[in-house]
């Protein structure tokens, strides 16, 4: 086996800019300490809406052609964070995005949340025992937000956690490996609250976005666990949320989304612990996704 960094992240999102949004603190974080952070993301984001008009004509209804560019928004957006490991699952364009829930484009042959999750988790396996993670990060069981190629995401990073893991599964796809910790994404309703608070001050978008709108909110502290202060990051994060420009608007410490709903850019991460690890003691958080794991 060639040599692997000692500390090595592995996370799975759904679509290109999910990443930056949710995790871009955590992710220019450890690359500029050293560790391996690993990008796998699901879909090339093909049904995404278009923000610039100058670039409408990608749109899946006309040219068909965002997902190619959105691979190139992704490579510019690692390139901010200090990312040099991103693939997508299965490769470039194995999986379509499925669109919003109830959408046609859910059935359609090649979308991700019609995929057999099996299969989708046996390309995943790969990866982990390639690159052999003490630490995954994906979303919640709810996708975060009920986007169905988040919850598909979900499904197939716990399984891929599982099957990895096991003796005798695909010993074609190199040597089993167990994932000492896997986090779940979750925002503290308090802090997200804040954030609106700052953004009404400041008055950048006419319309704002809710609490509600940002993936992974919960009420419920007891579920977070750890936290990641990346405000010494904020800047690479926001220059990777600029970088996906077909999807995001960004107007300094604030973006908006297609719907041109104003939101803060969060830049302390939060986690919830899900599987391994012994977490922090009760009413702490941990600091460091990697505490307690051994190299
Ligand atoms: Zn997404």
């Amino acid at each position: 086996m060639t040599h692997l960094p000692a500390r090595r992240l592995l996370l799975v999102h759904a679509h290109p800019d999910d990443e930056s949004i949710n995790n871009g603190a955590t992710m220019a974080k450890y690359a500029a300490e050293g560790a391996q952070v690993t990008l796998v993301t699901c879909t090339r984001g093909e049904e995404g809406e278009v923000i610039p008009p100058s670039l409408a004509h990608l749109a899946p209804d006309r040219e068909d052609q965002l997902g190619p560019y959105r691979v190139g928004e992704l490579a510019a957006a690692m390139k901010e964070l200090g990312v040099t490991d991103h693939r997508f699952l299965g490769g470039s364009g194995r999986y379509r995005d499925s669109g919003m829930m109830g959408a046609e484009q859910n059935r359609r042959p090649g979308a991700f949340w019609s995929a057999d999750v099996d299969e989708a988790a046996a390309h995943l396996v790969e990866v982990v025992r390639q690159v052999r993670p003490q630490v995954l990060v994906t979303y919640d069981p709810h996708g975060g937000y009920g986007h169905p190629d988040h919850i598909q995401a979900h499904r197939v990073a716990m399984r891929a956690f599982d099957l990895a893991a096991e003796r005798a599964y695909r010993r074609d796809l190199g040597a089993p490996h167990e994932i000492a910790k896997v986090y779940w994404n979750r925002v503290p309703r308090a802090y997200a609250e804040e954030g609106f608070a700052r953004l009404r001050d400041a008055g950048v978008f006419a319309k704002s976005a809710a609490p509600e709108d940002v993936p992974g909110l919960t009420a419920d502290e007891t579920l977070i666990t750890a936290e990641i202060d990346g405000a010494a990051y904020a800047g690479r994060k926001t220059a990777a949320m600029r970088a996906h420009a077909t999807q995001i608007a960004v107007e300094g410490g604030f973006f908006a989304l297609s719907n041109d709903l104003g939101q803060p850019v969060l830049t302390t991460e939060h986690y919830q612990l899900a599987r391994g690890g012994s977490g922090a003691p009760a009413g702490e958080r941990e600091r460091d996704l990697f505490a307690g794991v051994a190299a």
